[in-house]
């Protein structure tokens, strides 16, 4: 028999979330609410749509494996120049080939714990270390919920090629601030990449977090990346982006690039999406003042909540959680459970949340 190598072996394999549809049948409701995955509950934008329509007739062509249009745009956007940037199939895809260009076996990735999942199969998958610095407790003997940037500049050695810092920080929300992140920089080597995953920067409403393209400049070991799949709304198409200090990097990145992988309507789309800025900070302004709303219900529902900066909420419900999130689910609402400790919720509508928050009455999950 053939095998795979032995750490694509040892891999759990992806458990993909409920699919809302299945769940209603299933349980015998006309719609189930899913607030798992952080998407945004609006709909494309009409220039999206139209551009997406306009392209659908140029799909016998292979997109173009540059992605020119996008890159420029992006480059326009953000005040860089087009050979900073990188595109690639989801944010997650670009994670890939960073590891992929930077990390021989051996060497190591350090990043925070608990954080985006997809770190540590990163490292597996490169043959690479993991190096996971646990996240420090918010209050004292309260939930561990925010970065350890000094520990994680420490945990850096000399084997170090990548260092992941998520800000604001899946599945906490969380965010590290303008002078303990700046302090961080300072202090990691420059050998070692640090990656600023800002996947959710769009939903930051506190001034002090900062913006990982303004730190980024004058550093030529900082990359900054970001997607379309979160604020943008445009998850099921796959594109996200890369801006580095460096131009080196993103060359790297493109070499490892897998071809034609940002697809032609994913480009359309994009480039569409960004031409439409004003009417996405609206949505989420619409998010954030949402989540300010899903927060204090659950406050005052005795649920310890942190201040989110992403559109998510973090309940820490340790031991609990996967009961709580499996009576959610015979409940129609589909959650993010990370068993012992604690459940991620995505911010959805008004009309999706208090379904959410009437369920988790009935569980009696918030008499904490
Ligand atoms: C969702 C997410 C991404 C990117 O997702 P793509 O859909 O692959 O662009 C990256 N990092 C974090 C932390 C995320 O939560």
């Amino acid at each position: 028999m053939v095998r795979a190598r032995r750490a694509v072996e040892d891999l759990p394999a992806y458990k993909p979330g409920r699919n809302p549809a299945d769940l209603a049948r299933e349980i015998g409701v006309e719609r189930a609410v899913k607030l798992a995955s952080n998407e945004v509950a609006f709909p494309p934008l009409p220039a999206v749509v139209a551009a997406l329509a306009a392209a659908a007739g140029e799909t016998n062509r292979y997109p173009d494996n540059g992605a020119a249009v996008l890159t420029r745009a992006l480059a326009d956007r953000y005040d860089v120049d087009p050979a900073q940037v990188a595109t690639g199939c989801g944010a997650v895809t670009l994670c890939q080939e960073l590891a992929q260009a930077y990390n021989d076996p051996g060497t190591s990735i350090a990043f925070a714990w608990r954080s985006f999942e997809m770190y540590p199969l990163l490292a597996r998958v490169a043959a690479a270390r993991a190096i996971q610095v646990p996240l420090v407790p918010g209050r004292p003997g309260g939930p561990a919920d925010t970065h350890d940037l000094e520990a994680l500049a420490a945990s850096v050695d000399d084997s170090t090629r990548l260092v992941f810092v998520c800000n604001p920080n899946n599945p906490t929300g969380t965010a590290v601030r303008r002078p303990e992140l700046e302090r961080f920089l300072d202090a990691v080597p420059d050998q070692a990449l640090v990656v600023l995953d800002e996947a959710y920067r769009e939903f930051v409403t506190d001034p002090d977090v900062p913006d990982g393209i303004e730190l980024m400049r004058g550093r030529p070991n900082v990359v900054v990346l970001r997607t379309f799949s979160k604020a943008w709304g445009l998850a099921g198409l796959r594109v996200g982006y890369l801006i580095a200090e460096d131009p080196a990097v993103a060359t790297a990145v493109r070499k490892t690039h897998v071809p034609f992988s940002v697809s032609m309507l994913a480009q359309a789309a994009a480039v569409a999406a960004l031409a439409s800025e004003d009417e996405v900070r609206t949505r989420c302004a619409a998010v954030t003042a949402e989540r300010e709303r899903l927060t204090g219900a659950l406050r005052g529902r005795g649920v310890e909540v942190e201040d989110s900066q992403a559109n998510f909420v973090w309940l820490p419900l340790g031991e609990r959680t996967t009961d709580v999130a499996a009576a959610l689910e015979a409940r129609a609402v589909i959650t993010r459970p990370f068993a012992g400790e604690g459940i991620r919720v995505t911010v959805g509508t008004p009309e999706e949340d208090d379904v959410f928050l009437a369920a988790l009455d009935e569980v009696g999950a918030a008499a904490v």
